[in-house]
C-alpha cells in the first residue's frame, strides 16, 4: 500500500529563514497545525522562528509529491530536499543514519568529556574518597573479631554475626559442655574464695 505525501517549505518574504517538512495531509492543514503549535508556545526551532519571523506572514508552498509506502521512505525524501536546500528551521534532519547517530553521540561524548573535565575529575576524586571511608569503615568492623571462648571467633561490630555465634553449634555446645561447667564453677569459686 503506497500513499501520497507532500514536501513542503515554510518561508517569510522578509528574510532567508525556511523549513522543509512532510505531511500525508493537504498542506493548508498542516500550514494551520504550524500556526497553531506557533501560536501554543512550543519552542522547538521551526516555532520559536515562526514567532520570531510573524505567524500572520508565514507562507507555506508544496516542493514535491511523491507516491511513497512508509514513514522511512517519507522521511527520506523530506531529507533529499532538506540536504538541497538547507533550511534554516529544520532543527534535526528528517531521517539520520545509525552511523551518523553514532558520529553525533561521540562527537557529544567527546564535547562533553573536554568541557566538563574538571567536574570528571572531581566525581572521580570523591569516589575515591567515599571508597576509602567505606574501605575503613570495613576494616574497622573487620578489627572487632572477637575470640570467643568456645574457640569460634565472632565479629563483635555486626550484630546479625554476634547472634548467629552465640545460636551456633560449636558456641552452644561448649557452653553446655563439662568443661565449660568447671570452668563456670571455677570462676564462682576463685570469686567466692576473694571476697
Ligand atoms: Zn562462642
Amino acid at each position: 500500500m503506497t500513499y501520497k505525501i507532500n514536501v513542503y517549505k515554510l518561508w517569510w518574504d522578509s528574510n532567508e529563514d525556511l523549513y522543509v517538512g512532510s505531511t500525508k495531509s493537504k498542506l493548508c492543514y498542516r500550514a494551520a497545525q504550524h500556526r497553531n503549535c506557533a501560536n501554543n508556545g512550543k519552542m522547538t526551532n521551526v516555532y520559536v522562528g515562526i514567532r520570531k519571523n510573524g505567524i500572520g506572514t508565514m507562507k507555506y508552498g508544496l516542493l514535491e509529491s511523491y507516491e511513497v509506502s512508509s514513514r522511512d521512505e517519507q522521511l527520506k525524501y523530506e531529507r533529499e530536499w532538506q540536504d538541497k536546500l538547507k533550511p534554516s528551521l529544520n532543527m534535526y534532519r528528517a531521517l539520520v543514519t545509525k552511523k551518523e547517530k553514532a558520529i553525533k553521540l561521540r562527537e557529544c561524548e567527546r564535547k562533553y568529556t573536554k568541557n566538563n573535565q574538571e567536574k570528571i575529575k572531581k566525581y572521580r576524586d570523591d569516589n575515591k574518597e567515599k571508597a576509602k571511608i567505606q574501605g575503613k569503615k570495613r576494616s574497622a568492623k573487620l578489627k572487632k573479631m572477637v575470640n570467643c571462648y568456645c574457640k569460634g571467633k565472632y565479629n563483635s561490630g555486626l550484630k546479625n554475626t554476634v547472634k548467629l555465634h552465640m545460636l551456633s553449634k560449636r558456641h552452644k555446645k561448649f557452653f553446655t559442655s563439662e568443661k565449660h561447667q568447671e570452668f563456670i564453677k571455677s570462676i564462682i569459686n576463685y570469686k567466692y574464695i576473694k571476697e
